[in-house]
């Protein structure tokens, strides 16, 4: 094939993708090429007849598949962001293929026989710290891919990683299925309770959908979440509640359930290889927690003081239903209904009122302005640069010297073709091992779309919730941590790091959004320019412990059905609904209120094994964000220069040390619950 852009020295500055001139029939020749030069790399690296050296095997693994690492980066964001048939069909296709590529290094023997010998003999090769971290960080991969097993196991191994990538695939593809079949049509007399910012959103979706006219609300959380909040038919919000929670459970080609079960027996089976007692016991060997059991105490520690949140929060919502005349019980689709009329009685806060404050670019300016604030990051629009979707913008990242930092692009609209959820991710890694090589990042956000596009009297702009901010600065921090990375070797940038401690740095950054002075500047009416009322932001800020007992209900127990699933020694015989099923009734998890995610559109857990059990990592990382931010708290300015520079080592280190270590370097100390319990008003409940 010809004029193939992979195959090509890409001219764009910074690096960027030549996004304009990508086709879906580049990707599989790329990748097959990709693979192809890798093992040669591979055999070469592997087959020299010299004694091993850190730079012949350690750093010349650094250098290998390149063009796969290129490829792969642009095919797997596209997929994420703005998919079709044709790129879905190359993601089956190629899932296994990969997967076995990976393997199949991971599994060479003469290869690990170099690292083996290089880990042996690491105290007297003088190596730097961050080398040495990387020597013991290879040996441990390959450890766990399966290099000491025997060739049968070996096999084996290889054989399982090529299903799983599969199986992966499938699942995520079913979900996006899922999303993309079902949504709510209303006209306008369906539309009862809901504010104008709710009809806009839905208005435009329809539009988007080729209904105009009408009103459509999607299985995206940031449709459903405001619909389930405001509108006052219960009929239709459960519907809607039903139709989201159905997702990957429908029957049908695209079930999940089968699938869950097939991906549990081949974990388990992994992890048996391995010599584990089961898929936990092997995730958690490489993290900070160590053991299922310490993240499994952790989430405890909060679970029955967050039921009892819960449960006061519960009759404080049947107080108001039945008010209004429900003489049933608060069921899943009434809980956000009823909380919202609680949090405007009790705050005097109505989300409707609130809404118009945090118009989307100025909580974007916010996020920048924070990061120069604390780190001296300048961000600069860039319109010269092609993008894969015309809802995408391009910033050039700078640091106080006025030098190139990284390129930054942000994606934030739901639309079809997109996976939902809001994620971080990179089309290239900063390092610094022959040339420095600034990084690519980007940002997904699923926000609904306002229907004015620069034109405010036409209608309103994207308005987001406080939710929403807290979601926008929660990605921007993890893009911030692949963006100030400072690191020699690729494998260490940035959010290379442990999983339970790679949601630090982007919930450290949340906090910035809800300080004074980020709501005072930013936080401004669309129409008027005004900024948040003081009475406003004093009561909004009064309001953010509201529904922490929902909020921690839903999301522990999803955690905790994630360590339960991957401690089971599941068989071909297994039968995810039912473990569901058992798991709700014995940890009495309150009907409803129910899971964040249920098992068969758990995309964290089975549409890629990143976060398998390790959804308990977000609470992990708040006991240290929690306690972090109290640092500013303590100092009495939440943007102190000599505390934000500590903050900003730990940013830079990647995973060139222990995270434990850059914390106590950062903090002066281990972290300690207590900011956490108060953070989510648990702290009283867990004394009493
Ligand atoms: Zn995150």
């Amino acid at each position: 094939m010809t004029e193939n852009p992979f195959f090509e020295s890409w001219t764009m500055p910074f690096g960027v993708p030549p996004f304009d001139r990508i086709r879906p029939e580049h990707f599989p020749p790329a990748f097959d090429r990709g693979m192809q030069e890798q093992i040669a790399e591979i055999a070469a690296i592997a087959g020299s007849a010299a004694a091993p050296s850190f730079a012949d095997t350690i750093e010349a693994l650094e250098r290998s598949g390149r063009l796969l690492e290129r490829v792969g980066r642009v095919f797997f964001n596209l997929e994420a962001s703005n998919t079709n048939d044709a790129i879905e069909a190359i993601a089956r296709d190629y899932a296994p293929r990969l997967a076995q590529h990976q393997i199949r290094i991971a599994l060479d023997h003469a290869l690990f026989a170099r690292i083996a010998d290089l880990y042996a003999r690491r105290a007297s090769l003088g190596l730097d710290l961050d080398q040495l971290r990387l020597i013991e960080r290879y040996y441990l991969r390959f450890v766990r891919s399966g290099a000491l097993l025997d060739p049968e196991q070996k096999e084996r191994m290889a054989a399982i990683s090529e299903r799983l990538a599969s199986l992966h695939t499938a699942f995520g593809q079913n979900v996006l299925h899922d999303e993309q079949d079902w949504q709510l049509v209303l006209d306008e007399t369906e539309l009862d309770g809901l504010p104008g910012f709710v009809k806009a959103a839905a208005a435009q979706a329809a539009e988007e959908r080729g209904i105009a006219g009408r009103y459509a609300v999607t299985l995206s959380r940031s449709a459903v979440e405001p619909f389930l909040t405001f509108s006052s038919r219960r009929d239709l919000r459960r519907a809607l509640w039903e139709a989201w929670t159905a997702r990957g459970a429908r029957g049908g080609a695209s079930d999940n359930v089968a699938i869950i079960r097939q991906i549990s027996a081949l974990r388990t089976e992994q992890a048996r290889l391995l010599g584990y007692e089961n898929f936990a016991e092997y995730r958690l060997d490489d993290t900070m927690a160590k053991t299922s059991a310490a993240a499994e105490r952790l989430l405890l520690q909060v679970w029955e003081p967050a039921k009892a949140k819960a449960r006061d929060e519960r009759a404080a919502l049947e107080a108001v239903a039945r008010e209004e005349g429900l003489n049933e019980a608060i069921e899943p689709w009434d809980w956000r209904y009823y909380a919202e009329k609680v949090r405007k009685a009790r705050y005097d806060l109505d989300e409707a009122d609130i809404k118009p404050y945090f118009v989307l670019d100025n909580m974007v300016r916010a996020a920048f302005d924070t990061a120069g604030r604390l780190f001296g990051l300048t961000f600069t629009e860039r319109d010269d640069l092609p993008v894969y979707h015309p809802d995408v913008r391009v910033w050039e990242v700078r640091d106080e010297t006025g030098s190139h930092v990284g390129i930054f692009l942000h994606d934030n609209f739901a639309r079809p073709g997109k996976q939902s959820g809001a994620w971080s991710s990179r089309y290239r890694d900063q390092e610094n091992l022959d040339e420095p090589v600034a990084p690519i990042v980007v940002n997904n956000n699923n926000f609904a779309r306002g229907n004015a596009r620069g034109d405010v009297a036409g209608g309103e702009p994207t308005l987001l919730s406080f939710d929403d901010a807290k979601t926008l600065f929660h990605e921007f921090g993890h893009g911030l941590h692949s963006l100030l990375s400072r690191v020699r070797y690729r494998s260490q940038s940035g959010t290379a790091v442990q999983r339970d401690f790679v949601e630090f740095p982007s919930q450290m950054f949340e906090h910035w959004m809800s300080v004074p002075e980020t709501l005072r500047t930013y936080a401004r009416h669309y129409r008027t320019g005004e900024p948040l009322p003081e009475e406003m932001l004093r009561r909004l800020l009064a309001a953010r412990n509201f529904n922490q007992g929902f909020t921690t209900v839903e999301y522990t127990a999803s955690a905790l059905i994630d360590l339960d699933l991957h401690r089971v020694a599941a068989t071909g015989t297994f039968d995810p609904a039912r473990f569901e099923r058992d798991f709700l009734d014995r940890m009495e998890v309150p009907k409803e209120i129910g899971l964040r995610h249920r098992l068969p559109h758990f995309q964290h857990l089975f549409a890629g094994g990143g976060y398998a059990a390790g959804y308990y990592a977000y609470l992990w990382a708040e006991v240290l964000d929690a306690d972090g931010f109290a640092a500013f708290t303590e100092a009495g300015d939440a943007f102190d220069p000599e505390l934000a520079a500590r903050l900003e080592a730990i940013y830079r280190a990647g995973d060139t040390r222990d995270p434990m270590e850059l914390y106590c370097a950062f903090r002066g100390r281990e972290p300690a619950i207590a900011a956490l319990l108060q953070q989510r008003g648990l702290a009283a409940a867990q004394s009493g």
